[in-house]
């Protein structure tokens, strides 16, 4: 079984927006071990869309496609549909109902143009979709040779449409194929190394048809290794993950520091609260990147601590400074150590973060200097700023934290 992804739109052909949607899709699909062999993106017109579907139904037996199924004129998702299918469009009742219920929620009357949001071609089923007014389509359009290939619409709003993945086709799509067993993933975060120094630390994990199957991906400084196991059942994929993960734990030491959805100022936040130690911060010249990152980590914490773990906040605050405002500082150990110091008294906290103004480096490029400070001792980096000016400024911001974790993390291995 194979599947295409169809992005719709006209600020998609015209270059507004980038499809970020197809990208989830594909990656969703590979994980069904449904694999993607075509991604297409069409404009709005009835034409285009027409022409992509059925090239899409001829090829492949899954077709999952976003965009254009809005009430206003240019949203023709449905009409290209019922075209290819040979169907004509019909009221459903109970989609209408739900859409009008929608807007009477919201005390305010449904435009008559929404109505075309409850018309779906003949034998479609209908998606719910729980967030917005477009339901979903998912309709069989049978090819000359009397097979079938399955297409599933959805919205083009990147919540809405992960949501009815979630809630309705996922499962629809599994089924599809019942021997396919399950896939399990688990993505590996490593901070601090780049992504081909990563890998060359890695034995051969990297290839293709390895079971479990092993991929490197790089965002912002942050490599992801995702490890993808196939496997009967969900215990099965596990136990194939494990030895996995502890070859890459083994070989990557202290540059791995999380799984999932973990940022570094997670990590951060969880080895402060792990080490009873709080955290002070000033950053010059980072528009407040730090600040942001570990505010909205410590939110997150505070929200899933246990009603057993103590509440205290440990981190505590920041002084947020512009670089341009003729700010001079002492870039030596010394001046960084006071700076970190000014942060940790200033917050009341155990350690002080400082994060100083850029500097011409020996080389020409900029560096950025950081300090972590806990009273007595001092740990220092002299960060190579590289990548665009907002790239640059997020990976200091993002290694200035992750100092913090690495500082940290002997601490909490001890006794
Ligand atoms: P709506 O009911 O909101 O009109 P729709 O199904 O008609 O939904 P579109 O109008 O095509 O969807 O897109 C709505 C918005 O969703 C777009 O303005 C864009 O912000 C976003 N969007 C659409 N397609 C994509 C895509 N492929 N990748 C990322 N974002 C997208």
């Amino acid at each position: 079984m194979h599947a295409e992804v169809i992005a719709i739109g006209d600020e998609l052909t015209t270059g507004q927006r980038l499809d970020t949607n197809s990208q989830w899709l594909s990656t969703e699909l590979g994980l069904l071990g449904i694999p993607v062999l075509f991604h297409t993106t069409a404009c709005d017109t009835l034409e285009a869309g027409i022409e992509a579907f059925q090239a899409a139904v001829s090829r492949c037996d899954v077709v999952v496609a976003t965009g254009g199924l809005g009430p206003t004129a240019d949203d023709l998702t449905r009409d290209v549909l019922a075209a290819v299918a040979g169907e004509p469009l019909e009221l459903s009742a109970a989609a209408l109902a739900a859409v009008e219920a929608r807007f009477a929620r919201r005390a305010a009357a449904m435009p008559e143009s929404n109505r075309r949001q409850a018309m779906f071609p003949r034998g479609s089923r209908i998606i719910p979709n729980p967030d917005g007014t477009a339901p979903g389509i998912d309709l069989d359009v049978r090819r000359p040779d009397g097979s079938t290939s399955r297409i599933i619409a959805l919205p083009g709003v990147p919540s809405e449409m992960r949501m009815m993945w979630r809630g309705t086709v996922e499962s629809a799509l599994a089924a599809m194929q019942p021997d396919a067993g399950v896939f399990v993933h688990r993505r590996i975060k490593c901070f601090g190394a780049g992504e081909s120094a990563v890998e060359e630390m890695l034995p051969d994990l990297i290839r293709r048809g390895r079971d479990p199957l092993v991929g490197i991906t790089a965002h912002e400084a942050t490599i992801t290794l995702r490890i993808v196991a196939r496997g009967r059942d969900r215990a099965e994929c596990l136990t194939k993950i494990a030895p996995t993960e502890q070859t890459i734990r083994d070989c990557l030491g202290a540059h791995v520091y999380g799984v999932d959805d973990d940022e570094v100022e997670d990590a951060a936040v969880r080895a402060l609260a792990a080490a009873g130690q709080t955290l002070g911060t000033v950053e010059i010249g980072t528009e407040g990147r730090v600040s942001a990152c570990l505010a909205h980590a410590e939110a997150q914490r505070q929200m899933q601590l246990q009603p057993h773990e103590p509440a205290a906040t440990v981190y505590r605050g920041s002084t947020v400074l512009p670089a341009f405002a003729g700010i001079a500082h002492d870039h030596s150990i010394t001046g960084m150590q006071a700076l970190a110091e000014r942060a940790r008294t200033e917050f009341k906290a155990t350690l002080g973060l400082a994060i100083g103004a850029a500097r011409p480096g020996p080389d020409g490029r900029s560096v950025v200097d950081i300090a972590l400070s806990d009273g007595q001792q001092i740990e220092r980096i002299e960060h190579m700023l590289g990548g665009g000016p907002s790239l640059a400024l997020s990976r200091a911001a993002k290694t200035a934290i992750d100092l913090v974790r690495r500082t940290l993390a002997p601490r909490m291995a001890a006794p």
